[in-house]
């Protein structure tokens, strides 16, 4: 069974004016497709492979074949990183965060502002594409990582609880350079609900939100 693109879980216009109409649908329905369409290429060189999620083909790269290695890192990454990312915002979203990642958050940076400054700092200094993450330890211990291209922080045993997209694609049309700019924006749209229950199956053991394949 191949990888499939989910749908997305709202209208592309839904996240106007942060992100507007035309990425949504570019990113998508053209740069997620082309993770999903990848990714399925690769695995036809090991069928073996089929049945294994997205999640645990990148959590261990090295029992990956070489020949594939690189797709998967990259395509791999791309779905799981693009599956977990339009979930974790939504209409209308944004606000203070509440519940179990709000007291996460206080504890590990003191203030939710505190957090957002350091978060969209790391997301400045990514240099050229990626994400800036809020990871997660099984314990429950949270920090803030940037990662290259699209790699996972589940490639490094950690659990990513949410993640913003710093590639060009994600923000270009609409803030062009002004990557800053969007990552100050995104927070109007960002799925507190949809984190907490990241966060919750962290702290309980259960490692991964369903992906659809
Ligand atoms: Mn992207």
């Amino acid at each position: 069974m191949a990888f499939e693109l989910p749908p997305l879980p709202y209208d592309y216009s839904a996240l106007e004016p942060t992100i507007d109409t035309a990425t949504m649908k570019l990113h998508h329905d053209m740069h997620h497709a082309a993770y999903v369409k990848n990714l399925n290429a690769a695995l036809e060189k090991h069928p073996n492979l089929q049945s294994k999620s997205a999640e645990d083909l990148i959590r261990d790269l090295n029992a990956v074949p070489e020949d594939i290695r690189g797709a998967v890192r990259n395509n791999g990454g791309g779905h799981v990183n693009h599956s977990m990312f339009w979930k974790i915002m939504k209409p209308k979203g944004g606000g203070d965060p509440s519940g179990l990642i709000a007291e996460a958050i206080q504890k590990s940076f003191g203030s939710f502002k505190d957090f957002q400054a350091k978060f969209n700092d790391a997301g400045v200094k990514q240099f050229g594409s990626g994400w800036v993450w809020l990871a997660g330890k099984r314990s429950g211990e949270v920090q803030i990582l940037s990662t290259p291209n699209q790699d996972s922080p589940i490639s490094q045993g950690l659990f990513p609880i949410f993640g913003n997209d710093v590639w060009e694609h994600a923000y270009y049309l609409k803030y062009n350079n002004r990557r800053p700019e969007y990552l100050a924006a995104w927070w109007n749209v960002v799925n507190w609900d949809e984190i907490n229950k990241r966060y919750a199956s962290l702290k309980s053991g259960q490692l991964e939100p369903a992906l659809a394949r």
